[in-house]
């Protein structure tokens, strides 16, 4: 007997036949003699929806009423996968964040998970052979009694961070497609399905876009070493294929340089022209953005055509990108700029693989390949085992599909 956490999103279960799908995977687990805790996303566009009512509602939303909203999603789905399970003889029951509780701090819309109370799970499974269903993405803050909602995605952080709390053999993360793929199956067709991934490759990718699994949900498997596939509910429930295992980079086998490209469209480009070139001034930008919490990712500098100055580009999350702008020219007088520019329609594309530690000159292929079919590159940046370019929003697909091939990526 084992103990599995397994968690379902917003397309695996859509509507009712979709939810009643997932209790037969949930019955092939219990049959097999498992104690079963399962999470579950709101139905698929729910979540877009109740966020676009808050935005209807009020432009500038409270976040604390925003999380009272958007967590209502995951509660019918609880509800109704309970039902269903009840319904094929499977004794269920639901459970909201706070009625366990999920605790987690106050950063209403994205908040992080403190801790997860699984007694009462537990309890379930030794007294009553009941299958728990948690409502993922959200939890409450224990000072306020607030609901908190995780951030988008955060479903699959509430199964990975509820499997650690109950010590769960196994975390299935159940989607859409069947696994961690080269990069994003629905834009590459020629995408591979990785059987493995390591922890740092798979952060990096979620980090720079690829949102098959939230950014701490792989954060927390890796801290915790809970063991973690992919995979997916349209698999026939009888018989599913095992997906990706999420692992350390010592169980790959066979390591290749770039495992994966991923692309995020959450960027904006803020260019401040003539900027004065004296020291200090960097400061005088950045500071400000860093106070308001805004996240600066790319950042070049060119000296401008007289010189003297020089003009900054950086790059910061689309959802940022009003906000920066504002302060930038409140602060226009102390920083010393001439004008500011910025765009919205630019991606953000990123290889990622750990062999880049140990080969020299893998972006550099790329820079060329990207030239050769005329993409322009608008800022760059590089780390240890990641390289992203920024690039114009149309041409997302085309340098996907370009660096997929230059690194033999391809499904053969
Ligand atoms: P869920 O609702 O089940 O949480 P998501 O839509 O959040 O599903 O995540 C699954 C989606 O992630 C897939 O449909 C796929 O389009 C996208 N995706 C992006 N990059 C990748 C990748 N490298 N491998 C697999 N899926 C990816
Ligand atoms: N329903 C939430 C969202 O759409 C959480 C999740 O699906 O993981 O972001
Ligand atoms: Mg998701």
């Amino acid at each position: 007997m084992a103990r599995l956490v397994l968690k379902f999103g917003g397309t695996s279960v859509a509507n009712m036949d979709r939810i009643r799908n997932v209790a037969q995977h949930v019955r092939r687990e219990v049959e097999a003699g498992h104690e079963v805790a399962v999470v579950v996303s709101a139905m698929s566009g729910k979540t877009n929806e109740l966020v676009a009512w808050c935005k209807d509602a009020s432009i500038l939303y409270d976040m604390k009423e925003y999380d009272a909203v958007v967590a209502s999603g995951e509660l019918v789905t609880a509800g109704l996968l309970a039902i269903a399970l009840q319904n094929i003889g499977i004794p269920a029951r639901s459970w909201q964040g706070w009625q366990l509780p999920v605790t987690t701090d106050d950063a209403h819309g994205s908040a992080r998970i403190l801790g997860i109370d699984g007694s009462k799970l537990i309890e379930g499974f030794e007294k009553r052979k009941e299958v728990a269903v948690m409502a993922g993405f959200q939890g409450i803050h224990p000072e306020s009694g607030r609901v908190t909602t995780l951030g988008r995605g955060g479903s699959d952080t509430s199964a990975v961070a509820l499997a650690a709390a109950i010590k769960a053999d196994r975390c299935d993360i159940y989607t859409d497609v069947d696994g961690v793929y080269t990069t994003d199956p629905r834009i590459v067709k020629q995408a591979r399905r990785m059987d493995r991934v390591a922890f740092e490759e798979m952060l990096e990718m979620a980090s720079l876009g690829a949102k098959v699994l939230q950014v701490r949900s792989v954060e927390l498997a890796m801290v915790h070493k809970v063991k973690t596939f992919v995979r997916s509910s349209f698999d026939d429930p009888a018989d599913p294929k095992p997906g990706t295992l999420i692992c350390d980079e010592e169980d790959i086998v066979e390591q290749q340089v770039v495992t994966g490209i991923a692309y995020s469209k959450d960027e904006a480009q803020i260019t401040l022209r003539r900027v004065a070139d004296k020291p200090g001034v960097a400061a005088a930008i950045f500071v400000p953005l860093a106070d308001a919490n805004i996240n600066v990712d790319m950042i070049i500098q060119v000296v401008s055509d007289d010189a003297k100055t020089t003009d900054l580009t950086f790059t910061v999350p689309a959802a940022e990108y009003e906000r920066a702008k504002a302060i930038l020219e409140a602060a226009k007088a102390e920083i010393g700029y001439g004008d500011l520019h910025g765009a919205t329609d630019v991606v953000k594309v990123s290889a990622i693989g750990i062999g880049m530690r140990s080969h020299a000159g893998v972006a550099a292929r790329a820079f060329k390949a990207l030239a050769e079919k005329g993409v322009n590159i608008r800022a760059i940046t590089t780390s240890e085992i990641k390289f992203s370019v920024l690039i114009d929003a149309e041409y997302t697909e085309l340098a996907v599909r370009t660096l997929h091939t230059l690194y033999g990526l391809d499904k053969t």
